[in-house]
């Protein structure tokens, strides 16, 4: 999952961009919000969390702008302001949800996990095809019947972003897209290599190539 964190503080922005990094997610950070509408209109972010008071546009701005372009990016507020009036201005705006400062890093994944599930085709907290199932709050995959495997964070991004809609097939450009952020480093044969063992601890069958097009997973229910 690639996720856009849009924030002038520099204690929240490393903090949060860090603890996102650890639980799987390519997170870039940006600090304006001009820059945040040019870096939204050419990648494909699976997430916005969005600052309100930020320099050179304001976050409100910003949220508008994305809701007029109709995309349907999900958007998180992360805020000072407590106000009431401003939580109700930035929903109507159309975020998805909001988080006021300071907040405990355990809630803000709590409620990306919360706003990503809806936009997946899973109706449960898990991923699943059927055949393979991805818990995010532990970032362990499980085979039916088999024990759950702990996975690397790529690992975890990768089959993630595979399982969210099973049966789409994604190519190593757009794999590539979903699990690296800005100025992560990346070799030229990581992607085999991540789905290289993710099949030795699953079975090969979970992860299918499609030959010149790329890889997914079995699309079962
Ligand atoms: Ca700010």
């Amino acid at each position: 999952m690639r996720v856009l964190l849009v924030e002038d503080d520099q204690m929240i922005g490393e903090s949060v961009s860090e603890s996102l990094a650890d639980m799987g997610y390519a997170v870039d950070w940006l600090k304006d919000g001009d820059s945040a509408l040019a870096a939204v209109s050419c990648h494909q972010y699976d997430l916005l969390l969005l600052d309100l008071g930020l320099p050179r546009l304001d976050g409100i701005d910003v949220l508008t702008k994305i809701r007029k372009q109709q995309k349907p990016l999900p958007i998180i507020i992360l805020t000072a302001r407590d106000a009431i009036e401003d939580r109700i201005s930035g929903l109507d705006a159309g975020a998805d949800d909001y988080l006021v400062k300071p907040f405990a890093l355990g809630e803000l994944n709590a409620r990306i996990r919360a706003v990503l599930r809806r936009q997946s085709t899973s109706a449960g907290p898990q991923l699943s095809n059927g055949i393979i199932s991805l818990d995010p709050v532990t970032r362990e995959a499980q085979v039916t019947g088999k024990d759950s495997i702990r996975l690397s964070a790529r690992e975890f991004a990768l089959l993630q972003a595979l399982l969210v809609r099973p049966g789409a097939i994604l190519s190593r450009g757009e794999i590539e897209e979903k699990i690296y952020a800005w100025g992560d480093e990346v070799e030229s044969n990581a992607i085999e290599f991540f789905i290289h063992s993710i099949r030795k601890k699953f079975g090969a069958d979970i992860i299918k190539n499609v030959r010149g097009l790329g890889w997914m997973v079995a699309k079962t229910n």
